[in-house]
């Protein structure tokens, strides 16, 4: 885990001089929280930063310090913070109520507008996170072929429930992290990324009794490890001749990679397809979408009239109308202008700009990512490695995912926080539509400074 930072590295000493208010409402949240957070990859040492207001591209900590903001609200943001059609959607809902205990329109046009950005999606049925989305969508697989086992990828998250827990940033071996049973973790079947051959090796072994096969289309993490197209076509016609179904975990890449997420990028139509982030617009949500005669599973005649038995599900926030509210407001918008081509090309041009930097700096690292992912590579074993030759598939995801609490990558954190640039701890960020100009020169900035401070304290040979 996340060990403390060394406190004679100025690196560290610059952070914590500059962010006092950060540091006391940690030193609270100590008190209340395990590790003084609610969620895992807001964990940093010292401390992360405590942020009372965000809008646009940036957003502001207790301090009064400005930050560009490439966290992206992990990824729902793609219109930027606190968006004026999104905030007057919501705000105007909110007004005539929060929760009405019944059908409502807003939900039906939120279905709609799915339906029309993602053809795929014959049917809705709404969760109100992306775990509860991949855990039907499994559960929906299990219970359409009677089969009991679930493929995987090696390093692709899908949430934190039990199927999932395992095999992302750990146990890799497929043996369940603390908590997890070791009976359940035996259902479940982890190939390598990008190895079609051992894909089929496997599938031939087991492929009568797998039920779903579910991946991050792009690659895990925002495609930090990047997965080949051609692999992802394999798994297709693999899994269609095998009675498999394909679950494309969209809940990054919906509406992000394209309008119509990674599938319409990439022409393969999964059987089903799980949302949340984008699609419910900054607010919580999910979905899981896809082929009408599995998600009809869910439907209490249509199944009896198939003589089986209806899947249960609940959810007391399932479409709530403020997240339907946002969702609708955020799904328009990407409908009807361009926000997600000028996403596109912000990161294609700070991507190139960060590489620029650090060619003209002689570092040995490489910014690389599709669509709008920015992942910094701070090439921990040395591999001699050029800025723009940088080729993330010809690596695996045990070189490419850096295990948290990296050094390196934490002093990487705290020097572009100390400069007025928070990162998503990968280390990198999706890129919203709500970046311009000016945050990419702050951006590239703050970076060309912060890789000078690390090469000072050691830290680039
Ligand atoms: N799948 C993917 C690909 C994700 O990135 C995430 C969240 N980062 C999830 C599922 C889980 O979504 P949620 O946090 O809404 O439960």
């Amino acid at each position: 885990m996340n060990a403390m930072p060394p406190t004679n590295s100025p690196i560290v000493a610059a952070f914590i001089a500059r962010t006092p208010g950060s540091a006391a409402n940690y030193a609270a949240a100590l008190r209340l929280f395990p590790g003084g957070v609610t969620h895992d990859s807001r964990y940093v040492r010292p401390h992360p930063l405590a942020i009372v207001r965000a809008a646009g591209a940036c957003k502001w900590d207790v301090d009064g310090n400005e930050y560009v903001d490439y966290a992206g609200g992990h990824g729902a943001l793609i219109l930027g913070h606190a968006h004026p059609a999104v905030t007057a959607r919501v705000a105007e809902q909110l007004a005539r109520g929060t929760h009405y205990g019944a059908n409502h329109a807003l939900e039906n046009r939120w279905a709609e507008l799915i339906q029309e950005l993602m053809p795929s999606a014959e049917m809705v049925r709404f969760t109100s996170s992306g775990t509860e989305a991949t855990l039907m969508a499994l559960r929906l697989a299990r219970a359409a072929t009677g089969r009991r086992k679930l493929l995987r990828l090696r390093g692709h998250f899908h949430g934190w429930h039990d199927h999932m827990a395992f095999g992302v940033t750990s146990h890799f071996d497929g043996t369940p992290t603390p908590g997890v049973l070791g009976a359940l973790a035996q259902h479940v079947v982890l190939a390598d990324p990008n190895d079609e051959a051992g894909l089929v090796a496997l599938l031939d072994a087991e492929g009568a009794d797998i039920a779903a096969a579910i991946l991050e289309p792009t690659g895990s993490s925002y495609g930090q490890v990047p997965l080949r197209p051609e692999f992802v076509r394999r798994l297709r016609a693999e899994t269609a001749a095998r009675g498999i179904v394909l679950v494309f975990d969209e809940v990054v890449t919906g509406f992000r990679v394209s309008r119509g997420g990674a599938q319409e990028a990439l022409g393969i139509r999964p059987d089903l397809t799980t949302l949340a982030k984008i699609l419910s617009g900054g607010l919580p949500g999910g979905a899981v979408v896809g082929r009408r005669d599995l998600l009809e599973l869910l439907d209490p005649e249509r199944a009896a009239a198939r003589g089986v038995e209806k899947i249960p599900h609940q959810g007391t926030y399932n479409a709530n109308p403020l997240s339907a509210a946002a969702g609708i407001a955020t799904l328009e918008i990407i409908r009807d202008t361009d926000a997600v081509a000028r996403t596109h090309a912000y990161a294609a041009r700070l991507r190139a700009a960060l590489n620029d930097a650090l060619e003209q700096e002689g570092v040995h690292w490489a910014v690389y990512g599709t669509h709008t992912g920015m992942h910094v590579f701070v090439n921990p074993k040395g591999l001699p490695i050029g800025p723009r030759s940088f080729d993330p598939l010809a690596m695996g995801y045990a070189e490419l995912k850096i295990p948290r609490g990296n050094q390196t990558v934490t002093k990487l954190l705290l020097a572009m926080r100390t400069r007025g640039v928070d990162l998503a701890p990968w280390p990198g960020g999706p890129a919203s539509a709500a970046h311009g100009e000016e945050d990419l020169e702050r951006t590239v900035e703050a970076f060309r400074g912060a890789v000078r401070a690390l090469r000072e304290e050691g830290e680039i040979a």
